[in-house]
């Protein structure tokens, strides 16, 4: 049986407990997309709890967004995956383009997290994906190689991990890769991986152009930022996935 297609929401730093309002819309057009369609929903860490409460009985998946490699220790102001899990997380993004710029993550260091997440039963959606800068010197699809050889440890199912291709240039800008160069990257990136593995695209996903995106090749989902914090937005992208 193949896995249902996958439509992720990542709140970034937004989101309130005025918020949670927003995620009980969405669960409503999750219920409403039945087994068609998974559906993530990924707060920041203070909400997590709490959204997970406010989802129980509902068929909306909640998720960390990113987690620390060690269990426990001396590490000031994380959170470990162990601890996503008690919080009622099912799923964690790993390598989100932010945490690598911001946080100097390395490929090394996103591995070790993704085994962290695998340990406690997570699923890991790994984050990959080119600067500007290198689709301008046409080394996207190495990039994307080596990123997924260097991040992703052996272990990888389509059961423990999900793979989102998100360009740096298409993340909350407005842009987005033309159809071919999401047919391109998405069939490198599929022939990287084991079979099975649900690929998600992500940056400037909206309502007007999810139908186009989720109609290309080997794309089984979205991981979406902006459009997700509100129920209005995102409403119609999960519809656009059935
Ligand atoms: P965006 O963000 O949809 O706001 O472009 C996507 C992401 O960063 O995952």
């Amino acid at each position: 049986m193949t896995a249902p297609k996958l439509v992720a929401g990542n709140w970034k730093m937004n989101g309130r407990m005025v918020h949670l309002e927003e995620a009980l819309g969405i669960a409503t057009a999750s219920a409403a997309a039945g087994d068609e369609v998974d559906v993530l929903l990924c707060p920041p860490a203070t909400l997590l709890a709490p959204m997970a409460s406010a989802l129980t009985g509902s068929n909306t998946f909640v998720g960390g967004q990113d987690c620390h490699a060690n269990q426990s220790g001396a590490h000031t102001g994380e959170v470990s995956a162990a601890m996503l899990v008690d919080a009622g997380a099912s799923h964690v993004i790993l390598g989100h383009s932010e945490r690598r710029r911001d946080h100097h993550e390395g490929s090394a260091d996103i591995a070790a997290k993704v085994q962290a997440a695998w340990s406690e039963g997570l699923v890991a959606i790994l984050c990959i994906g080119e600067t500007e800068a290198e689709r301008d010197a046409g080394s996207t699809l190495t990039v994307l190689a080596e990123q997924l050889s260097a991040s992703l440890p052996e272990g990888a199912t389509p059961e423990n991990t999900v793979i989102a291709y998100e360009p740096v240039w298409a993340i909350g800008t407005g842009r987005t890769p033309s159809v071919a160069q999401i047919t391109e990257a998405h069939a490198a990136i599929r022939a990287h991986v084991p079979a099975g593995i649900r690929l998600l695209y992500g940056g400037s996903v909206t309502p007007q152009n999810a139908a186009a995106i989720f109609a290309t090749d080997n794309v089984d989902g979205a991981l979406v930022g902006g459009a997700s914090l509100k129920a209005e937005d995102f409403t119609p992208i999960i519809d656009a996935l059935k």
